[in-house]
């Protein structure tokens, strides 16, 4: 077990807010974690997360053991250190890059699939560089072109020397697309693999144990019987969330009730507003998602209803040409320093031009954004009025 502590302190219906305590502090939840891929969360530094009031980062195991390689972190002193954060921060396992370099690739799809959207029986497919089988994944690097293959013992090695709070178990995250056949294949070799997982680990980091089990309800179900089985300190819901918003909504009904009410529960690569409402509301206390700075970087800015457009509310596109004398702060309701003090015409005019100002003012926003949003949630669960905020924001 890991050095690891969590506390409920209230709850409001399902939702509920907590106490996390890791090696490195206190993590309030329901929380987003920033990604910090490769060791930086995108066009931020480390001041600027302490500015916004981060309490935890996820880096990327894959990308960190290749470029610059555990080693050369460790030696550092770390990866706490080698990336000036002194707070909490966990790895993922590798396992996320099973599927976006291979079958996510192959299947041109994210954890979630829209008809309509990504895959067509026309578009061209990606080439899958990730293959498993039952020992690893077999990765092609994209740095240098190697071959690398990624064991559950070399993820928890590798892991080790990083030296997160809080790290997870290899598995394999399956594809939407993929057939009840493959994912239930697939989710045996991912119990296998915690359980090696669990075996393996030797410091007092904190170990994750994740739920697989496609879009299938009996699937999901004995996934969660297993892994709640097994002396984890912490729960983490992940793989293809399915077909729809519904079908992820079913996944969380079907799993939730197994997860023990005193560990935390994190739903790996979730985190839009609609999302993150629907899942607090069901009793998730974690999330990550690469969004706020990934849409940034494509100029989208979030705002706050009812100020959106008319496809998606919580954003819109500064780089629109509509915005090139706009005087206005990118969200008028947003407290952030960017919006005190600079323009969406500034903005527009540094996007445009590429300006490097232009990225790390967009990414601090929309950070700002989702924090602000899940401090709102957490005092709206504390104080009984979860339902209130969320059809404001949902309406
Ligand atoms: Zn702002």
């Amino acid at each position: 077990m890991g050095l690891l502590k969590f506390q409920v302190s209230a709850t409001d219906g399902k939702a509920r807010t907590g106490l996390l305590k890791l090696k490195h502090g206190m993590v309030n939840t329901p929380e987003l974690i920033p990604v910090a891929t490769k060791a930086t969360v995108k066009a931020l530094s480390s001041d600027d997360l302490n500015e916004l009031g981060v309490q935890i980062l996820i880096c990327n195991t894959y990308h960190l053991m290749l470029q610059p390689a555990a080693d050369v972190i460790a030696k550092l002193g770390g990866l706490h250190k080698f990336m000036n954060w002194d707070k909490p921060l966990m790895t993922d396992s590798g396992g996320f890059q099973a599927f976006s370099l291979g079958l996510g690739k192959e299947h041109a799809v994210g954890k979630m699939y829209f008809p309509g959207e990504g895959y067509t029986e026309s578009k061209p497919r990606g080439k899958s560089i990730a293959k498993v089988d039952d020992k690893g994944i077999m990765f092609k690097s994209i740095y240098d072109k190697s071959y690398q293959y990624l064991t559950p013992e070399r993820s928890i090695r590798v892991q080790e020397k990083l030296g997160a709070d809080m790290i997870l178990v290899l598995d394999e995250c399956t594809s939407p697309l993929s057939g009840k056949e493959y994912t239930a294949k697939s989710m045996e070799r991912t119990h296998r693999w915690a359980k090696q997982c669990l075996e393996l680990h030797e410091t007092d980091q904190a170990l994750v144990g994740i739920v697989q089990g496609g879009h299938w309800k009996d699937l999901r179900e004995k996934s969660a019987r297993y892994i709640t089985s097994l002396d984890f300190d912490s729960f983490a819901i992940g793989g293809s969330l399915g077909k729809s918003k519904k079908h992820m909504h079913s996944v969380l009904d079907w799993v939730i009730p197994y997860l023990p009410e005193d560990k935390p529960r994190h739903l790996l690569g979730i985190g839009v507003v609609e999302d993150i409402f629907e899942s607090v509301e069901r009793g998730v206390d974690l999330f990550d998602c690469v969004s706020p700075t990934r849409i940034a970087r494509s100029g989208y800015a979030y705002i706050r209803p009812p100020f959106g457009t008319k496809k998606n509310k919580y954003r819109y596109k500064i780089t629109l040409i509509k915005h090139k004398s706009d005087g206005q702060p990118l969200d008028p309701n947003c407290e952030c320093k960017v919006c005190k003090n600079y323009s969406r015409a500034y903005v527009h005019h540094l996007l445009k031009t590429e300006e490097l100002l232009g990225y790390n003012l967009i990414s601090y926003h929309n950070l700002h954004f989702m924090l602000q949003l899940m401090r709102e949630i957490r005092d709206a669960i504390k104080t009984g009025t979860f339902q209130e905020l969320k059809n404001e924001w949902m309406k």
